[in-house]
């Protein structure tokens, strides 16, 4: 994958947030999304890294919770092929959400990018920075590295990070319920 690590992750914590807070199904299972405080620790769990997981203030969630939705339609624009359209809302987020790069410097005296929100606060801070991250994936021509499963009774979003950029399924789980239900077609 041509993306560096941190915009990795920002697309990794899109993906997940989408997983888990839009309703749906996951492999044929329906989605039960979170309230009160479960909602905040979804969040936070969707924004684990390295086994760090951040302390998620209520109104920080919400804040969050309140792009995941559109955060989904890119990943459905993707998935479609149609780049105008995922431009189109990733552009809106980034007005939404108040997104200004920053430079941050590493230990090794070399400085990397980094996006701030209109606040630095929890919420519009991870706001902006999953929109900034969608920005990065599209503006380097990796939209279709966003993906929505393929597999039947299943919505649920991926990021692919496989070399020559494949994948079809959210896991190893629907892909497996895949090969199995090819199986048995080919049995009859
Ligand atoms: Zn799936």
């Amino acid at each position: 994958m041509r993306f560096d690590s941190h915009i990795e992750r920002l697309l990794t914590a899109s993906s997940r947030l989408v997983n888990r807070l839009t309703p749906g199904l996951d492999g044929g299972r329906p989605i039960v999304v979170p309230t009160g405080t479960a909602l905040s620790a979804a969040v936070g769990e969707a924004l684990t890294f390295d086994g760090r997981t951040p302390s998620v203030p209520s109104a920080g969630a919400q804040v969050v919770v309140g792009i995941v939705p559109d955060v989904r339609r890119v990943f459905e624009a993707a998935s479609d092929g149609d780049i105008t359209r995922a431009a189109q809302l990733t552009n809106d987020l980034l007005g939404r959400t108040g997104a200004r790069p920053q430079l941050n410097p590493d230990p090794d005296g070399t400085w990397h990018l980094h996006f701030h929100g209109a606040s630095n606060h929890f919420g519009p801070g991870w706001a902006a920075g999953l929109a900034a991250g969608l920005t990065m994936a599209l503006g380097v021509d990796e939209i279709g590295r966003l993906g929505v499963c393929s597999a039947d009774r299943c919505d649920r979003v991926y990021v692919d990070s496989s070399r020559n950029g494949t994948r079809q399924f959210c896991s190893t789980r629907c892909q497996n319920r895949m090969k199995a239900a090819a199986h048995r077609a080919r049995q009859k």
